[in-house]
């Protein structure tokens, strides 16, 4: 048996490659840029007017000038317009170009229009205020996100703005995420009273799609060679596999001896935690696999715990920060295990983070998934762990 630490260096050795494709940029988030965005105009292109007012020469304003002639309306969307005389203003709408001839606005509200006469109420005007100067932002040519970056919504604005209907990203991983066990039903049945419905693969396709990879689900029974015939093009079809089930001491957990069967590796089996003590890890020529025990809170504390670092890391990203909170209460917990408290995380008066234990009854209860939001790792080692001390902690809600 390993440590967690031991399996998580295994996992994050047996990263993937990913090729890359080009796809329609509005639906990009989520996915890695593949190449860089560049600024191909100035940001902002034009000395653009940021209030609706008027516009004139900051030297007749100096020189005491409060009232100026309106000569017309330069609006957003329109042309470069100049004033004829400079001892006159234009009235300028936000978003258009200042015009020619004018240096400086002052907002409506500080004005007073009248019979085709702007005068200025205020005396605090500076020169050039209320205008966006061309390329103060970022100058053309610039690269403004480089490549390796997450795409977000703010990526996603400035992609548009430089003019990218389509983005060259890296491919997502083809996930296959399998269910196993002859007691397992699909959703849409009623279960007779030997039976259960399949749970932990919707849960676990549905943090899996959260996090930008499509899956496919597949089920196997637990009968040796019908788990053989399927996984054996799963395994051709897929990048990465995440099975629950059958991974145990059980007569029928099958899953082991059959992916050796199929020149699966294995890397590990078993590491020292509760829950998913019996996760087995491997890896094939094309696909790794993730074989997590059955039982939900076991496979989803797996899942976020082991396979979202190895996804991330396959897709260039850096690793997550490390999250800690104050542990709520005292807890005791004696097995020779890092231990993956199911807690409740608090924003406590202090500023700082609590996390409450919310126990449920063990790695069969899924329904306390929705009663906590986060695994805390207490530490192999040790068998109290005291109220106010510090621990890392995984969020997944
Ligand atoms: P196993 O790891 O196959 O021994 O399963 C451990 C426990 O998890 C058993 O009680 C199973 O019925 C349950 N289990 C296994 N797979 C699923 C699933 N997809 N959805 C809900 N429960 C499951
Ligand atoms: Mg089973």
């Amino acid at each position: 048996m390993i440590s967690v630490e031991q399996a998580t260096q295994i996992i994050l050795s047996h990263t993937i490659g990913l090729g890359e494709e080009i796809i329609s940029m509005p639906e990009s988030t989520g996915r890695i840029l593949q190449e860089d965005l560049i600024a191909d105009r100035d940001f902002p292109p034009f000395h653009r007017v940021s209030m609706d007012g008027i516009a004139f020469q900051f030297d007749h304003f100096a020189a005491g000038n409060r009232s100026f002639k309106i000569e017309g309306l330069q609006a957003a969307g329109v042309p470069q317009m100049t004033l004829d005389n400079p001892i006159n203003c234009l009235e300028v709408m936000t978003g258009a170009v200042l015009p020619n001839g004018a240096d400086t606005v002052v907002r409506y509200e500080d004005v007073l229009i009248e019979n085709g006469m702007a005068t200025i109420q205020i005396e605090q005007v500076k020169e050039g205020q209320n205008v966006h100067k061309r390329g103060t932002d970022r100058a053309a040519g610039e690269i403004i996100v480089r490549r390796g970056n997450l795409i977000s919504p703010a990526e996603i604005g400035v992609a548009a703005t430089i003019g990218k209907p389509q983005v060259k990203v890296l491919k997502m991983p083809k996930v296959a995420i399998i269910s196993t066990g002859d007691e397992l039903v699909d959703i849409e049945e009623k279960p007779l009273p030997h039976q259960i419905r399949k749970s932990n693969v919707h849960n676990l396709a549905s943090a899996v799609r959260q996090w930008g990879v499509p899956a496919n689900l597949f089920h196997l029974p637990d009968e040796k060679q019908a788990i053989k015939e399927v996984l054996s093009t799963v395994l051709e079809n897929h990048e990465a596999l995440i099975l629950s089930g059958g991974v145990s001491a059980g007569k029928l957990d099958f899953i082991p001896v059959v992916l050796e069967e199929l020149k699966v590796e294995k890397l590990f089996h078993k590491v020292a935690q509760r829950p998913g003590k019996p996760f087995w890890f491997g890896k094939s020529e094309a696909a790794v696999v993730f074989a997590f025990p059955g039982n939900p809170v076991s496979s989803f504390m797996c899942l976020n715990r082991y396979f979202r670092p190895w996804l991330r890391a396959s897709l260039g990203l850096a690793p997550f920060e490390k999250k800690y909170a104050l542990l709520g209460k005292d807890f005791n917990f004696k097995p020779a295990l890092t231990y993956f408290l199911q807690v409740r995380i608090e924003f406590a008066d202090d500023g700082r983070l609590r996390a409450m234990p919310i126990e449920g009854k063990g790695s069969g209860d899924l329904a306390n998934l929705v009663d906590a939001d986060a695994f805390m790792e207490l530490p192999n080692g040790r068998d109290q762990f005291s109220e106010g001390e510090v621990f890392p902690f995984i969020l997944y809600r």
